[in-house]
């Protein structure tokens, strides 16, 4: 009897329709940082979707050898400013499946989204800006960030109105949460700030916000006001608010600012952080951070500013030509120990903050993430590779699903989760940008996919595909 259908098996096996996928990764070494999986591991993936994950051989009609290989959900970036097929192409080199601009923000944003749509390597979404709502409304003449309207005069209460209106209109259009600049804006009062804290609250979606610099009459750079501030609007209104570059805005404060942060959580306001892992900073020479006497207010010198577009250190000279110019410059002013405070702190996601343009930029554009895994785990081991990848998927992943529902199914490798992946080489694994030369791709990056698509393929960029989705709030969740 047990012979016989032994034998019945045998012979219907080779009819039964054998499981076929359309990628297989075979034998990487599969890490989730949600389930702790870490094991040489099959993954099968079908249409956008990740649908086997096996020990077990599976056939696919694309079968990639990964052997050697870690296997990752794919680096989701909350700060990305550059939002082009130029940055895209870096971003993807370095491990990122999804670029999101939500410092700034953008405005009007469903014209934002519908200029991406179709046409985007990686999946892309945007907050809506109040920087931007405010330079629209105010006729300020900057080039991306504020240069004088909106940074420098108290907007009317008319002009308040329209500012807050429009921001509301980006949230309906689907924005993620609302992009606060407020160092860019100083005259912006507290009052404006915190009426944009009320709306996120109202919708229970984030602030990402660039806290306020200091005051010019307040001596040195002191981030602990800026920082309470921003704590103070969410636990009034109930807003969950995301506080962007802790490190470029803390600096030597950091320590002091992580134990803020944390405080805030364990008393129950929904607060969360980012850092880039680097010593120095980036922003546009006009704004109003170098308003008034910026040596004397935060203790920076011009020699510590780098001019991008030349690569020279600047002096008092040099630096006033150039602001009237307008440009963007590197600011090498962020202590190496604030970095390591940071980095080894559970609740700091890497976010890169990075934007290139025609190739100039801060290096962190291209290589922000590709730096930790291979500078700050592998080289310095100052965090285990599993967290890293934790603090580059899951976290900003969960920073966000409560209100943009796509992020449930990504930031992990599960049966169901997004094709959203990145395969690299643990012990290669390196950023290559610098500060002469931002436009290079990280190494050690071997395949990235988006949705099921390769976008990096054997560490060449794939041409041709617009795989990536806009990322949006659900406007229909009730809360
Ligand atoms: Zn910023």
């Amino acid at each position: 009897m047990k012979r016989r259908l032994y034998i019945a098996l045998l012979l219907t096996m080779p009819l039964l329709p054998a499981q076929t996928y359309d990628v297989v990764l075979t034998n990487g070494r599969v890490m989730d940082p949600e389930s702790g999986l870490d094991a040489v591991r099959n993954v099968g993936i079908r249409g956008r979707r990740i649908a086997a994950i096996s020990s077990a051989p599976l056939r696919g009609h694309t079968t990639v050898d990964v052997h050697g290989l870690v296997v990752a959900p794919g680096f989701i970036d909350l700060h990305s400013h550059g939002q082009d097929d130029e940055n895209y192409r870096f971003k993807a080199h370095d491990g990122v499946t999804t670029a999101l601009e939500l410092e700034i923000g953008v405005s009007p944003v469903a014209e934002w989204y519908q200029a991406r749509e179709g046409k985007a390597l990686i999946n892309f979404g945007a907050s809506s800006g109040h920087v931007p709502a405010r330079m629209a409304v105010m006729h300020d003449t900057g080039d991306f960030l504020p240069r004088d309207r909106a940074a420098h005069d108290v907007a009317t209460d008319e002009e308040t109105l329209s500012i807050l209106n429009a921001v509301r209109r980006g949230l309906d259009d689907g924005a993620i949460g609302i992009g606060l600049g407020i160092a860019y804006v100083p005259t912006a009062p507290r009052g404006e700030i915190f009426r944009l804290f009320q709306l996120a609250g109202d919708r229970r979606v984030p602030v990402f916000v660039h806290v306020r610099s200091a005051a010019p009459d307040e001596p040195r750079s002191e981030a602990i006001p800026s920082i309470q501030e921003v704590i103070a609007d969410a636990a009034a209104t109930g807003s969950p608010l995301h506080i962007v570059h802790l490190t470029s805005v803390a600096a030597r404060q950091t320590p002091l600012a992580l134990q803020m942060i944390e405080g805030a959580r364990k008393h129950g306001v929904d607060v969360t952080t980012e850092m880039y892992p680097y010593t120095a900073s980036a922003t546009r020479i006009e704004s109003a951070i170098y308003d008034g006497d910026w040596p004397a207010r935060t203790g920076n010198k011009y020699s510590d500013l780098q001019w991008v577009a030349t690569g020279e250190r600047l002096t008092e000279e040099t630096f006033a030509k150039y602001r009237k110019e307008g440009g963007a410059v590197i600011a090498h002013t962020l202590p190496e120990e604030a970095l390591l405070a940071a980095i080894k702190n559970p609740q700091v996601m890497i976010a890169s903050d990075g934007r290139l343009a025609g190739g100039k930029g801060h290096p962190r554009s291209s290589g922000t993430f590709a730096r930790v895994l291979g500078l700050y785990v592998r080289e310095k081991k100052v965090i285990p590779l599993m967290e890293a990848i934790r603090r580059m998927t899951l976290m900003p992943a969960l920073r966000l699903e409560s209100s943009v529902p796509a992020m449930h199914n990504k930031g992990r490798i599960k049966i169901g989760a997004d094709a959203d992946l990145v395969a690299f080489d643990p012990d290669r694994v390196i950023d290559k940008a610098t500060f002469e030369n931002p436009a290079q791709y990280s190494d050690g990056i071997e395949h990235v996919l988006v949705g099921g698509v390769f976008v990096v393929r054997d560490s060449h960029f794939v041409p041709e595909v617009f795989p990536g989705a806009g990322l949006r709030t659900d406007r229909t969740m009730k809360h």
